[in-house]
């Protein structure tokens, strides 16, 4: 049995410390999986690092398949060198060829909207269609979808060189925090970002081309960054549903999120205004804490669709923060109005 100080010292070799190692795992059955955390000033030697390190690893007794990802370390963050190209994102091909039949992105102009709740009730919405679903997290500045499936400390295997999503409640399931340790806080730069995003497409085992799977909805990170380039530039996305609060600060972030895609012709599926109107638990009195309708009549504006209003309430927060599912007819809603494709 393999062990965590002899991937140590295979990595040393490779000039990677212990510092730079997060996240190690070792199965009972020889995987191992870790995340190299690096100096972004290395740019440029990244990813053939990455792969020497995957071999160094692979190379040990008892070891059947290793799996190594890039991670940006809070402590070296370069956030002034722009348009270069460490991973050589430009060069990896699309990914057309995924057995994946849709890919839909949960997205949103800014963080704490609730586009993680959205995305994981969509996800399992689409499920109780009879959809052959997944759920991929990549909102790497939070991911939050552990916790909102309550699948927090398993770790994903490695099968045919592929990482094996967790199947949990019907769904396939990959989050990025999977495999970081803890609640460690990373910090990531552009190309980092790009490349995980990829990865988590390319190297996960979503389906097989003769067993497809039907959708896979992405929790994107906030904003509108380097994860939606390569969304844009790298995935054969369907199309981008958009959350925003009522508010207005919250509004012209997401006003800016559906341009960015306009402009990189991925699909607005639609607009959903999430937190909309409070319904009292103990009275039945409705309120508009954070006003109301405003999503519409920006979809209108902007000549997208309108899906739906989620309201503000307790329950959803409840059921989201315990990892439960939130059977609300609404995101069943917004799953019938997907055009997917059979
Ligand atoms: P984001 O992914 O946009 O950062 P989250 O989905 O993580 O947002 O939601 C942020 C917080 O708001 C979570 O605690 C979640 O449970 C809560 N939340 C989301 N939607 C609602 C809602 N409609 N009613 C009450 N709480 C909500």
């Amino acid at each position: 049995m393999v062990t965590k100080d002899d991937i140590f010292d295979a990595l040393k070799e490779v000039g990677l410390r212990p510092v730079d190692i997060g996240g190690l795992h070792i199965t009972e059955f020889g995987q191992v999986q870790f995340t190299i955390e690096v100096d972004p000033a290395k740019g440029t030697e990244l990813e053939p690092l990455r792969q020497k390190a995957e071999q160094a690893v692979n190379r040990l007794n008892g070891v059947t398949r290793t799996m190594a990802i890039l991670t940006a370390q809070r402590k070296a963050p370069d956030l002034t060198v722009k348009n270069f190209d460490p991973h050589g994102m430009s060069k990896n091909p699309k990914l057309n060829n995924l057995p994946i039949k849709n890919i839909v992105a949960v997205a949103s102009g800014k963080g704490g909207v609730g586009k993680s709740t959205v995305a994981v009730n969509l996800a399992y919405a689409l499920r109780r269609r009879g959809l052959k679903v997944g759920l991929l997290d990549a909102d790497i500045y939070g991911p939050s979808v552990p916790l909102m499936t309550g699948i927090k400390s398993q770790k994903p295997q490695i099968e045919n060189e592929k990482l094996v999503p967790l199947e949990h409640n019907g769904l396939k399931v990959m989050s990025i925090g999977f495999l970081t340790e803890g609640d460690q806080a990373l910090i990531w730069r552009g190309p980092m970002v790009q490349t995980a995003l990829y990865q988590m497409l390319r190297d996960v085992a979503w389906g097989s081309a003769e067993n497809p799977m039907d959708v896979l909805v992405i929790d994107m990170p906030p904003g509108t960054g380097d994860a939606q380039l390569t969304l844009a530039q790298k995935v054969p996305v369907t199309g981008a549903i958009i959350v925003s609060t009522p508010q207005d600060i919250s509004l012209i972030d997401a006003r800016k999120a559906i341009e960015m895609f306009r402009k990189t012709d991925v699909a607005i599926l639609g607009v959903v205004e999430n937190m909309s109107t409070y319904i009292c638990s103990q009275c039945g009195h409705e309120d508009h804490i954070f006003g109301h309708g405003g999503a519409a009549r920006e979809a209108e504006k902007l000549g997208v669709p309108f899906l739906a209003e989620i309201p503000l309430s307790i329950h959803i927060r409840l059921k989201s923060d315990e990892g439960k599912i939130i059977e609300d007819p609404v995101f069943d809603k917004i799953a019938s109005t997907l055009k997917l494709k059979g």
